[in-house]
Parts: C-alpha cells; structure tokens; sequence
C-alpha cells in the first residue's frame, strides 16, 4: 500500500456511483480527519449531490487545474476496505465486463457501508477453530482429491472435482476447509442459491465450531455488512455465499470453493453481467489460492479446460455400496395423442406410482422456452437453410425466424414432410400441466413449484414438509426442484418435454439438460426409491440424447464439445452481445446497426451477427434486439470494446436507448 506522497496537493482519485467509465479527482484539505489511504471511503461533492466513493489512487498532479479541483468532504476509513489485489480485480472486472467502476461498488460493497458513514468494526479477537471428526474412513478417490489440492495451497490453481451427488464432495470440501483453518487461512465457498440449500450450512456448523460469514442477498443490509467486515478482519475463518460473496474482502485468503460450478446462477443478468466463477478464478489467480470446482454436471467450458489441462481433473466415482441407479426411458410421443404435452403412457406409469404410494415429480424445462413449429406426426420441424439451427416462432409477427441468420419464413398450413394439419408449437406452460393432472388424478395432493410460487426460506421449508410428510403426490416444477434437495419417497421423475430443451434456439439447452437428467437420475440411492426417469421425445434416437442415457454424462460432453467446435460456438469461441430497447418500432434495430458498423470499421476480424430482433420482440413496451459479436480470441473482443463502448456513449442517441453490454453471455434468448 502507497502511503501519501509528501507533497502539498494531495490527490486522489476517487470512484464514485456514476455510469461515467472513470474516476474522479480530488483534493485533500489539509485539516481532513484522517491521512487518506487506498482502498478508503470518502465523501465528496458530486455535481449537485454528496456521494460515497472509494479512493483508487493518490497521486500529487491531476490533468485538471488544481484550481479546478474540488475537496473531499470527509475520510471514512482508516484502513482501506479494499486490499490491493482487491482493487485490481475490480479493476479488471471493470474492463472485462465493461462496466463503469464507480457503480461497481454496488455489487462489491454491501448496501450498509455504501451508506452507512461509521463503521462498526466486529471483534477482532480471532477465534480458536473446534473442528468435529468425521465418523469414517476417506475412501482413495477422496484422498487423492484432498492431497492434491492440499499440495497447491499457496499458488493459483484449479481442481474440477467431479463426483455424482453423494460420492462425498462436501466431505472433500470439508477437510479441505479443515487443513486450511489449521494453517490460518480463510475459505471462501461460494453456493448456487443458499435459501434453497440449507443444508449446506447447517453441516459446516456441525463440523466447525467456528464463526462463519453468510453473504447473499437475502438477509439484512447490516447483517450482510457485519459478516463483510468479519471476513476482512479474519474473525470469520469460513465465508459462505452466493455469487455476490465473490467480492468478501479476506484477510489470509487460502482455498476458494464453487459447488455447482455449472449452475446458471453464478452469472448476474441484468446490470453488472458478471460470472462470480470467472472472476473468482481470476481473483483466485491474484491472491495465489486454489480453486476448487465441484459439480457432477460439469459445463462445456470448465470441460474444455480440463481437456487442455489448464485445470486438473479429480474424479469421485459414484457412491459405493446400495445406490442403485433409475431406469431411464425414453417415451416416443410421436403419433401419440398428448393431453397437456403428456403421453397415456406416462399418465398410466404416474397411476401406478401413485397407487403404490410414490411421489412424482414432473419437470418442464422451462429456461429452453423457445417454440418451435413441429409436426406430431412425423417429427419434423422447420430449421434454417443457412444456419445449423431451428426456426424460432415468433407470436407477435407470426413469422418463423433464425436466431443466427436473419433468414424468416412463414408458417406452413400443413406439414412440408408428411402434408400432416397438425402443426404444433412446442412450448408448454406448468399450470397447463396442472390443470390437466386434477382432472386426471382428483385425488391427489399436487403442487406447483418454480421461481414465481417459490423465493423464500419459509415457502420452501413448507414446501419441503410437504414433501417429507407425504402431503404432496405431485410436483410440477422447474429446474430449481433438481437442486440438492432429497425427496426420499420420489419414485418417478419425467421430464416431460425434452424436445423444447433438443431443438431450442439456445445453443446452450442441450448442455442445461443433459445437466438436470443426471443430476435427476444421481439421486436415486439409499434412502431414496427413485426408480425410473422418463423422458419424452419425439426424437428417441437423437445421438445426444441416446449417448447420455447409454454411455453417460462425459460421453455426451464429448459429443457436444464435437458439435460446439463444428459450428464454431463456445468454448471454441467468446461472445458479447449488445442488447438494446425502445419504445419506437426500428429504433433499437437501427441503434445496433450504428454499433455494427463501428465494430466492423474498428475491426474486421470479428464476426457480427444480426442485429435481430429478440425472440420475445416486444416487452413491457419496448421493442428489443439484439446483436452478437464473436470472435476466436477473449482479447480480439476486449481490445475492441475498450475502444468502441466511449464511442457508443459519446453519441447523443446512446441516452434515449436502454441498452447493455453482456460479456460471456449465457441467457440470449
Ligand atoms: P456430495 O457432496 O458429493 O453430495 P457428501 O459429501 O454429502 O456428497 O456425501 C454423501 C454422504 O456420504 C454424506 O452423508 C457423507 O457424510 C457420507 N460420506 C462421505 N464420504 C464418505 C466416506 N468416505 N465413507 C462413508 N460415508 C461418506
Ligand atoms: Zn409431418
Ligand atoms: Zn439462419
């Protein structure tokens, strides 16, 4: 840390919360409470309103007149909230996603201490770690998988550790954390959605007798804020949150945990579109600590990393002893009359697992919503001429669409292949799926379960009981059911379209589920009697589809990775999409078309797809589109973008269109 240069102006450049791609100067008085330090908050006058910031650099000239400069108000701290390599992340982060530093903050710094001028410093006594013996034996897989990592503590390196649920990864996670405490280090763990996983926490409270920071954004701004501070101090020995922990400030930072490296929630869709896995990883990096990835579902480009061996590989094989694995079939709903999107067949199987009191859980893939035109009675459904995909319906224009292209075509009255009327989107909604299963099963106790009917601890928990006492017979729900919860009486899990997920826009859905099938089919075991997943397709022998089921998960992630590379999509390429909205019909098109031609002037080496319009082309009133930038290396688009984003904000049409920059996108549809 710089100490403050022995001159008589001293400057500092401040962040502050502005959408203005800088930092500010200022100077400091003479009478200031306190000798300003990196890393710091102050308060200071900004235009007409008083703001906190945090000062990013001293330094005793300024390329504005001295005069010109305005006085920071007052020192907050005296030691710096952020370290240096802190700093530095959110530095490249910054760039990296193009997001302007000051309002950075806001994801890095808890609401309490972005407004809260005097800080309450937690007890800064560290405390004696009890750490609870585990009752058995590791098993090699396991061992091997710790020493390993044990071994790198002290320098930057990633472990994909990947094991199906209950090959004993949070016991790996846990010695982990147990070594590192012993050396007096922290351990940073970051978990898809900790409201949704209690359990998690409750384990590591049985094992560790020791204070552990919870960060997400579910609790109070002030309680967030203490637990912050307890990890910057060090008091707080295990930090465990979601995504937004990535940026805890640690005072001995030794062993960065991700489980579910794969899980979408990991990367931030609106404001600052962040990864909290990339960019633990580059922090990781900057503070010379091992990550460790864990997951039974690797994604595509953690996987590709392990093929390149920038990551090292450690396998848990499955669980020993009882599991016993579901059967997995494949229901062919071709030429088959659908009520609600469900065969006769499977409604006779959800019958029987009823009648001999089992639970069943139905899923709708949701996330791939994306209908497509196809035909029931053959299969057929229409795909671009140009691109390597399906034809998008879109409900406002009637009209089929690329994705990648911007090739449309109409709706056909009949099927082209077979001249069959019936035509169908692909695309069902879980209360249609409801609806349906109460006439059929009046009986039955069935629940609803997504992101809308489910957002708090309670609401789970009573769901849960639900589950646990028996209550519920049927559960519909998303992906978030497929989470680390055990349903120990869940006989029957369908999945009740896979074709939305084989044939979406989203090149991505095949991957997302691929993912949920295994983890579905990984909780059968002891204690559990799941005995069958079904899926229903009308494209049984779909290679992907036949590989997962037969040959397993990595097969398939070899096969995908093929198809990826073929078509030139990631992690054999980097993307940025530019997404834009206003309340004029062509007004975003016509935006996006000015940032293509300023990308391609700056570099013709990118390839620019679209602007199209957004599959969902009119939201709330706007018009959206939307453009992809793809190139073959992470640093052709970044240099690009550090000079094409000022030149996009400079102009005056900028202002009246909402629009963004997602780097690394994962949702674009
Ligand atoms: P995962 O995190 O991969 O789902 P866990 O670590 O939770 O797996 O392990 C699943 C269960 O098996 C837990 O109850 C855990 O205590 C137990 N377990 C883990 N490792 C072993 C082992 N080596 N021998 C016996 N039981 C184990
Ligand atoms: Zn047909
Ligand atoms: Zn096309």
């Amino acid at each position: 840390m710089k100490s403050s240069p022995p001159s008589t102006n001293v400057i500092v450049s401040v962040a502050v919360p502005s959408p203005l791609r800088r930092a500010f100067d200022y100077l400091v008085p003479q009478d200031i409470n306190f000798v300003p330090v990196i890393g710091a908050r102050v308060v200071v006058p900004f235009g007409r309103q008083t703001l906190i910031g945090i000062i990013l650099d001293l330094k005793n000239s300024s390329t504005l007149a001295i005069e010109k400069l305005k006085p920071i108000t007052q020192i907050l701290d005296q030691q710096p909230l952020f370290s240096t390599s802190l700093l530095e992340l959110l530095h490249w982060a910054s760039n990296y996603y193009q997001y302007p530093i000051g309002m950075l903050f806001d994801a890095a710094l808890p609401g309490w201490l972005r407004k809260q001028q005097s800080l309450e410093i937690p007890a800064t006594t560290i405390p004696k770690t009890i750490i609870t013996a585990n009752s058995f034996e590791l098993n090699n897989a396991q061992q091997t998988a710790i020493a390993a990592v044990q071994s790198s503590f002290g320098t930057f390196k990633t472990f994909l550790l990947d094991g199906v649920t209950g090959s004993g990864k949070t016991e790996v996670y846990m010695q982990l954390i147990a070594a590192a405490l012993q050396q007096q280090k922290q351990v940073l763990m970051l978990i898809p959605e900790i409201n949704l996983t209690p359990q998690t926490l409750q384990r590591f409270e049985e094992r560790f007798k020791t204070p552990i920071a919870v960060l997400h954004s579910q609790i109070s701004e002030k309680k967030r804020a203490m637990a912050w501070l307890q990890a910057k101090a060090g008091v707080a020995p295990i930090i465990l949150g979601t995504r937004l922990a990535a940026f805890t400030p640690l005072l001995n930072p030794g062993l960065f945990i991700i489980d579910e490296e794969h899980d979408l929630s990991f990367k931030q869709q609106d404001h600052f579109r962040y990864s909290a896995r990339d960019l633990l990883l580059k922090r990781a990096q900057l503070e010379h600590c091992p990550v460790v990835l864990g997951t039974a579902t690797p994604s595509l480009e953690t996987w590709q990393n392990v093929n390149a061996q920038k990551y090292q590989h450690l396998i848990l094989p499955e669980r020993a002893g009882k599991a016993v694995k579901p059967e997995i079939e494949i229901i062919d709903v071709r030429h088959k009359q659908l009520q609600a999107g469900i065969s006769n067949n499977l409604l006779a199987q959800i019958k029987q697992h009823l009648d001999n009191k089992g639970q069943v859980l139905l899923f709708l893939n949701r996330r791939g919503y994306a209908p497509v035109l196809m035909c029931f009675n053959c299969g057929w459904h229409q795909s671009c001429k140009r691109c390597d995909s399906n034809m998008i319906f879109h409900y406002n224009s009637k009209i089929l669409r690329c994705h990648h292209c911007e090739a449309k075509t109409y709706i056909p009255d009949v099927c082209p292949e077979c001249k069959d009327p019936g035509l169908n989107t692909v695309g069902l909604g879980t209360q249609q799926i409801e609806a349906s299963l109460k006439m059929h099963f009046p009986n039955a106790n069935i629940a609803r379960v997504d992101r809308d009917s489910i957002n708090n601890k309670k609401q789970l928990q009573e769901m849960l009981d639900k589950v646990h006492d028996q209550t519920t017979n049927i559960l519909i729900g998303t992906q978030m059911l497929a989470k680390g919860h055990h349903f120990p009486n869940l006989s029957l899990v369908a999945i009740v379209d896979i074709d939305s997920a084989l044939f979406s826009a989203d090149f991505r859905a095949t991957e997302r589920v691929g993912q949920l099938i295994t983890q579905v089919a990984g909780r059968a075991g002891r204690g559990t009697k799941l005995g069958k997943v079904v899926l229903q397709t009308t494209h049984p022998d779909n290679p992907l589809l036949t590989t997962l089921i037969h040959k397993g998960y990595h097969e398939f992630l070899r096969l995908l990775l093929e198809e990826r590379k073929f078509t030139n999509l990631p992690p054999f390429s980097y993307q940025v999409l530019f997404r834009a909205e206003t309340k004029q019909p062509s007004k975003a098109n016509q935006f996006l078309q000015f940032i293509k031609e300023l990308l391609i002037q700056h570099q013709p080496k990118v390839s620019c797809l679209g602007p199209i319009a957004a599959p969902m082309e009119k939201r709330q009133g706007f018009y959206r589109a939307q453009l992809l930038l793809q190139a073959a290396q992470r640093k052709t688009l970044q240099e690009l973008l550090a000079i094409i984003t000022p030149k996009i904000e400079e102009q005056k049409v900028a202002k009246s269109v909402r629009w963004n920059i997602d780097v690394d996108p994962l949702d674009m549809y």
